[in-house]
């Protein structure tokens, strides 16, 4: 299995990379399926979007789950708890190579970020990001003594959402970790996240 070194930079909470302003993606294929039961609670779990659901997104959200499946990542949302867009499977679980999961509908805010969160560089300061983003989490478990290496297709697969919401929203603008929006709290996708690659794959992949 092809697993990635992490990033040179191993600070989560310095993760972040811009779109280039006036550019879209030209590539923009997604390979989803939505997981079982999760359009019909996604009322239960997610909000009418404040802002306009197109013209209004500025950012995606990449998170990690801490977990070891996809079915345990999706019991927050199951439970009411948060939820986010789109769900990355880990190498040992049938979906991986495949596709991503969809989770909560792109018109919806997804409950991934805390309401008081913000950064300068994102969305100018803003606060209540939930309403102005597209949250993805990638089942891992972000093991401490004994990585849990990230795989290059659960990269890629992270990779191609972006683009395929770069295409989308044309006012994207910012992809960043959840650590760099709530420092104190969060970690995640943690210090072995290959963010450069993630990078690359995003917008070399794009200017080809
Ligand atoms: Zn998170």
């Amino acid at each position: 299995m092809c697993v990635l070194a992490p990033s040179q930079n191993r600070d989560p909470k310095s993760f972040q990379f811009d779109l280039p302003v006036n550019q879209r993606s030209v590539n923009a294929l997604l390979r989803e399926k939505w997981y079982p039961t999760a359009r019909r609670i996604a009322r239960t779990c997610t909000s009418a979007r404040r802002v306009d659901p197109l013209s209004g997104v500025v950012l995606i959200v990449v998170h990690a789950t801490a977990g070891s499946s996809t079915d345990g990542a999706f019991s927050v949302m199951r439970e009411g708890r948060a939820s986010y867009h789109w769900l990355v499977p880990d190498e040992d679980e049938a979906a991986h190579g495949c596709h991503v999961w969809a989770t909560a509908p792109e018109r919806r805010a997804a409950w991934h970020v805390r309401s008081r969160c913000h950064h300068r560089n994102v969305a100018h300061g803003a606060t209540h990001l939930n309403h102005r983003s597209l949250g993805i989490e990638i089942v891992n478990r972000q093991a401490r003594e004994k990585p849990d290496r990230f795989s290059m297709w659960q990269v890629r697969a992270t990779a191609n959402i972006i683009r395929y919401a770069w295409a989308k929203y044309p006012n994207l603008r910012h992809v960043v970790s959840h650590a760099r929006l709530d420092p104190m709290r969060r970690t995640d996708p943690g210090q072995h996240f290959p963010w450069e690659q993630l990078e690359e794959d995003v917008l070399k992949r794009h200017l080809k």
